[in-house]
């Protein structure tokens, strides 16, 4: 497929207090952006930052005229923040990175070259994971593969958000209004021509993760409610077990009259724990029903700067 011969790109970086490392950022992207032949802007997504990420983003649109800032009315999420930031976008292509350049801008000449062979997607595949903790490494690859071996689509293992995307792709995401979305997931159902490239994801140049354990799981939970009918599927295989286990064990005791208090104690725990698990993993399923009947705005932009000395076509 032909591709623009003189594009415009647009790197998405969503930001949540990042005041220790964003300047830096800013200069290696500009830096990046200067050595290239094509034309880029960067977008900043303040995502309810209560530092001064904000600030330092706006002094740096004063010295450099490809910045553009969108501004939420609180913390809506690094999911929201690159959902927003993509819709503001109006490159050929846009890039989804980290602001705490864990995602080198070194990789991205790889993506912009699979782009113009004509691929619509390419995704960051990690190699290594410099700096970050074992549980950390452990538990994202646990849950790669769980969500690899259970969606109903084929999303990339070992893939985070940083990946290039064609404008044809962009469109369609930017038309899928999901609560409390997984990104990763939806590029994967969009389709088109994906490949990847692989890179060593670097440590945090800056600052600490502002992912706790509390915001990977509910990403998990996400990933998982909305590409996988599984564990519904296994709630009727564990009730089935249950009941099963149930009839031979009565059928024992009324033949050889073995019955303790015990054991029937324990399994009335056995039993109840069982059962408020798989309502427990029925009722995230309704509550993405819930979210999504409600229908109201995934995010409130404050404020958005730098986009009037652009050209624009972009939604809202
Ligand atoms: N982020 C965000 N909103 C949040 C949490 C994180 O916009 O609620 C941003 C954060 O500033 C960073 C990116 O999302 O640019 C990824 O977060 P982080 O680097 O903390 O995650 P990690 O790389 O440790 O998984
Ligand atoms: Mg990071």
């Amino acid at each position: 497929m032909a591709r623009n011969q003189n594009p415009l790109i647009s790197i998405v970086l969503p930001v949540f207090n990042e005041e220790e490392g964003i300047r830096h950022t800013i200069e290696i992207l500009e830096s990046y952006v200067a050595s290239q032949p094509e034309d880029y802007e960067l977008i900043f997504v303040d995502d309810g930052c209560v530092d001064r990420s904000a600030a330092i983003i706006q002094e740096a649109e004063q010295q450099y005229n490809n910045i553009r800032l969108v501004q939420f009315s609180r913390n809506f999420g690094h999911q929201l923040a690159i959902t927003a930031g993509i819709r503001y976008a109006s490159g050929d292509a846009v890039v989804v990175m980290d602001a705490d350049l864990q995602d080198p801008p070194s990789v991205i000449p790889a993506m912009v070259k699979k782009w113009h062979e004509g691929y619509d997607v390419v995704y960051g595949k990690r190699l290594q994971r410099d700096g970050e903790s074992w549980f950390k490494k452990a538990s994202a690859s646990a849950f790669y593969r769980i969500l690899h071996k259970f969606a109903n689509i084929d999303i990339p293992l070992d893939t985070g958000d940083f990946r290039l995307m064609d404008r044809q792709v962009v469109k369609v995401l930017s038309k899928m209004d999901e609560p409390d979305p997984f990104v990763r997931g939806m590029v994967s159902w969009v389709g088109f021509k994906q490949t990847a490239v692989e890179y060593e994801r670097d440590e945090r140049t800056a600052g600490t993760t502002k992912y706790p354990l509390s915001k990977m799981l509910h990403l998990s939970m996400n990933g998982i409610t909305s590409f996988s009918d599984v564990p519904l599927k296994l709630v009727n295989v564990a009730g089935f077990i249950m009941i099963a286990i149930g009839v031979i064990y009565g059928f024992i005791s009324l033949f050889t009259g073995f019955a303790t208090l015990q054991f029937a104690i324990f399994s009335m725990f056995e039993l109840f724990g069982i059962s408020a698990l798989m309502l427990g993993i029925v009722s995230a399923y309704l509550y993405r029903i819930f979210e999504t009947s409600r229908e109201r705005p995934l995010y409130v932009v404050a404020k958005t700067s730098g986009f009037e000395r652009h050209q624009s076509e972009v939604k809202h």
